[in-house]
């Protein structure tokens, strides 16, 4: 199979109009009669959802949360990216592209990254419309910051609750369909699988947690906007329920995964600090902005690190890529600080920390300028740590956070199979090999705001004939077969061991071989300790309980049980692609200096993978990369 990306014709900053331009319409007495399923209540679902809902459509929207805002999206501190040069310091939509198009390191279509620079101040005047207090300057303007990898003031804030501001305003906008009756909400539902009809998303098959009763939904397309995986590394930035089930599923009913194992590990989250936790805590990038990064020169240095003076601390990031500093996109800072902590410098009781030093600030701004941008993360920390990091610096580590691959889409967003939809984190879209800080916010409004409502549509103007679909047809009782079998397996099995055992052992895996750095070696071992881990799984997992009830522990014995399919693809990804490029750090790839050495020749290309049925390989589907607008060279940030 080939992919085809259905890029627009013509120049690249009027492919977005001319799809708007050319994109087919479904008449509004029609679009009553059509039903819209979006699973996933983040900014891209909850936008999605509401938007589609205003323009006349029937949707199901649904979520495993208690509330649909509670989403993960609210937990997005730092800020969102849009080209509004309101600082005039240089910033332009050809600019952001850029910006974010080197900062995936050249892996990302040129298409969909122009399109998301493009759309970005309109997203911000939307946000403002919906009331999102964002950050404001004295005389009234938006205020914006930087964040890593560019040079200009672009990141647009609500102190450290941008997420949650953003989804709040979502949620208004989606909750106002619901009284308008065009969205039906579905909370505490999950998820477990997808029924096509005549190779066409058609529906899904949900649980709901709270009765552990099954359901079956019919729409005429679908949406998944179920957010990212980063969780199977176990200790990351996201929350316990994160997952990936409903996007693997659809990839083992056709739809294409791509570049699995590109993830973005943090560089600012809160270290480890003992064997039992199982979440981590991240302070927003935006700390980078002011704080300095530092290790002490001295690897047996015990003092405290006020008393450490300047000629004894090694501010690795400022001397090695003096151009960016501090503000060095996450893979590098990550990877710099990674092999800091490896070589013996790190801090702290674990010795897997580096300093985030903000005295330097402090003595130049004062103390309460720093407490006005920043003061709910430095409560935060003192909340966690007991430490007030006014007077002595933060520690910080790397950590897991986000997906940058995910499911494959075309130009429109659409997967490979016909009427199902990804958006957000769920997709792989716009990031490349390295997601820039706040693009993310970003990306997934604009793909429910302001993608999905015309791509959907000219999908849907296609389905007009096509009539409600009863949910007793036999694709959706052999879809509901399988799901209950599924269940039915996980708890039959009768061991001693909990999911979060295997979780753990997993993200541990995951984290070695396939996390900041990764080797043909190390790969191909942690294949076969994954092979071998997923078979242990299926004899010795103990799960409580039935399935007629509320079961916490099945609903994360299902989850595990992809995330032990997936970690296998992610390695699999990994290993074929012979080159450092972003976050993907192959260790036998790199230069002289450590840093990433890309393969254009053989590897410009985004990795697709297609199903082939339980146990076998997956097959790589590539789809070639052309940049027609930047000359493909080597990312410095020096
Ligand atoms: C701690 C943290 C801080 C961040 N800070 C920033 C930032 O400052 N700026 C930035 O740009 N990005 C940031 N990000 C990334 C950004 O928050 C996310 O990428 C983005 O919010 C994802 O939105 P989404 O709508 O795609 O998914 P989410 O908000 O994750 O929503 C996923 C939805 O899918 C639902 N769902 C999932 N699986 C199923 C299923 N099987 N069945 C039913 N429902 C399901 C969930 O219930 C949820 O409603 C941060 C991420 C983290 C973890």
């Amino acid at each position: 199979m080939e992919l085809n990306a259905k890029i627009p014709p013509g120049p690249l900053k009027d492919k977005w109009n001319f799809y708007k331009d050319h994109a087919k319409l479904v008449n509004p007495a029609n679009r009553k009669k059509m039903e819209v399923i979006v699973v996933g209540t983040g900014l891209a679902g909850s936008a999605a959802a509401a938007s589609l809902g205003e323009m006349g459509y029937m949707v199901k929207s649904f979520c495993f949360q208690d509330s649909a805002r509670r989403a993960h999206s609210v937990a997005a501190q730092g800020g969102v990216n849009a080209a509004k040069n309101y600082k005039n310091d240089g910033d332009s939509v050809y600019r952001m592209f850029y910006d974010t198009i080197k900062g995936g390191d050249f892996r990302s279509r040129e298409a969909n990254v122009y399109r998301l620079a493009e759309c970005s101040a309109q997203l911000i005047d939307q946000a403002v419309a919906q009331g999102v207090p964002f950050g404001r300057e004295y005389g009234g303007y938006l205020n914006n910051r930087s964040f890593g990898g560019v040079q200009v003031s672009r990141t647009f804030y609500a102190r450290g609750q941008t997420g949650q501001q953003l989804l709040l305003g979502a949620y208004q906008a989606l909750m106002r369909q619901v009284s308008a009756k065009t969205v039906t909400l579905y909370t505490r539902h999950e998820m477990l699988d997808l029924v096509l009809v005549d190779g066409k998303a058609r529906g899904i098959i949900v649980r709901n947690l709270d009765t552990g009763e099954i359901e079956r939904h019919s729409a005429h397309t679908v949406i998944l906007a179920t957010g990212g995986f980063g969780k199977i590394y176990y200790l990351s930035t996201l929350a316990m329920g994160c997952n990936a089930s409903a996007i693997w599923r659809a990839h083992k009913k056709g739809a294409f995964m791509a570049c699995p194992s590109w993830t973005q590990v943090h560089p600012t989250s809160l270290p480890q600090s003992g064997d039992y936790q199982s979440k981590l805590t991240l302070m927003s990038e935006s700390l980078r902005n002011d704080g300095r990064i530092w290790v002490p020169l001295n690897r047996e240095e015990k003092r405290n690190p006020n008393d450490i003076p300047e000629n004894e601390r090694d501010y690795y990031l400022e001397r090695r890529y003096p151009a960016f500093g501090n503000l060095a996109p996450r893979d590098i800072s990550s990877r710099a600080a990674k092999e800091r902590i490896d070589a013996g410098f790190g801090v702290g009781p674990q010795r897997n920390a580096v300093y985030l030093d903000f005295s330097k600030a402090i003595k130049e701004q004062g103390k309460e300028k720093i407490r006005e941008k920043y003061g709910n993360l430095f409560d935060m920390y003192r909340k966690i740590t007991a430490t007030d990091a006014y007077a002595e610096p933060m520690m910080i580590s790397p950590a897991a956070h986000f997906s940058m691959g995910g499911l494959w889409v075309d130009y429109e967003l659409m997967t490979t199979i016909p009427g199902l939809f990804a958006l957000g984190e769920a997709n792989f879209a716009d990031h490349g090999a390295n997601r820039l800080g706040a693009n993310s916010l970003l990306q997934a409004c604009v793909d429910g705001y302001f993608v999905a409502p015309y791509t959907v549509s000219n999908y849907l103007s296609g389905e007009i004939h096509s009539e409600k679909l009863e949910t007793d047809t036999q694709e959706f009782v052999d879809a509901e077969v399988q799901v209950r079998a599924h269940l039915g397996r996980l708890l039959a099995i009768g061991g001693t061991k909990t999911a979060d055992h295997y979780h753990k052992i997993l993200g541990k895996l995951l984290y070695d071989h396939c996390g900041l750095s990764r080797s043909k070696k190390g790969l191909l071992y942690a294949i076969e300790e994954i092979k071998k881990l997923r078979e242990d799984f299926y004899e010795h997992l103990k799960v409580p309980g039935t399935e007629d009830e509320m079961n916490g522990e099945l609903e994360k014995a299902g989850r595990i049980s992809d995330y032990l399919e997936v970690a296998e693809l992610m390695c699999q990804d990994a290993l074929t692609r012979e080159e450092s490029c972003g976050a993907h750090f192959r260790e036998e790839y790199q230069t002289a200096e450590g840093e990433a050495l890309r393969n254009d020749e053989q590897f410009c290309f985004v990795s697709a993978w297609q199903w082939q049925g339980e146990n076998k390989e997956e097959q790589l589907v590539p789809e070639p990369l052309y940049f027609e607008q930047v000359e493909l060279t080597v990312r410095s940030y020096k």
